[in-house]
């Protein structure tokens, strides 16, 4: 089985004016594009792994018999493949707030206003390529963490509830130098919150 570029819920202009039609189009159709096909080239060596989901490889990920630059390659494709496609399915152009999700959330941080402050500066504050994520852990419970390049919390045993692309790729049209001012726009485009 080969992966293909997941297609979008919505149209590339149908996050402005926070996310701009151009870097929606960019990011979707040539940077996921890019993951898509080097994650498919990593899997064509191994067919005993084309059909395990890739949530299980990056689950499985250090135990995996492969090549180390494998293992590399399908941490980085196999991870931005799946990355990817989980950001757009979090994106909506109108919200439909997840009360169940949001009271967790206030629960476990204490209000909204405080999670939102901790997710935003771990997003903000993430040094050099990498996303933020909110996940459940192994105790389920609600943590906010950075990652780097597109690594995937299920590599940690961790399940992803959130996640913000904060490599340059993802805002730099728009936003040029300012991370901190995307950050701050996407929540108007995050769909459950
Ligand atoms: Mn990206």
């Amino acid at each position: 089985m080969k992966y293909e570029l997941p297609k979008l819920a919505y149209s590339y202009d149908a996050l402005e004016p926070f996310i701009d039609a151009k870097t929606m189009e960019v990011h979707h159709s040539k940077h996921h594009q890019t993951y898509t096909d080097k994650f498919n080239a990593v899997l064509e060596k191994y067919p005993v792994l084309q059909d395990v989901p890739v949530e299980q490889l990056l689950k499985d990920l250090a135990k995996l018999e492969v090549d180390e630059k494998d293992r590399n390659a399908i941490r980085n494709h196999g991870g931005g493949y799946l990355n990817h496609k989980f950001f757009w399915e979090i994106m909506a152009p109108k919200k439909e707030v997840n009360e169940e999700l949001k009271s967790e959330v206030e629960k476990e941080f204490g209000s909204f206003e405080n999670f939102k402050k901790l997710f935003s500066e771990t997003a903000a504050n993430h040094f050099g390529s990498g996303w933020a994520w909110l996940v459940r852990d192994e105790n389920s419970k609600l943590k906010v963490y950075g990652l780097n390049n597109q690594d995937s919390p299920l590599s940690l045993g961790h399940t992803p509830i959130l996640c913000l692309d904060v490599w340059e790729h993802a805002y730099y049209l728009k936003y040029q130098n300012r991370r901190a001012e995307y950050v701050e726009q996407w929540w108007n485009v995050l769909k459950f919150l």
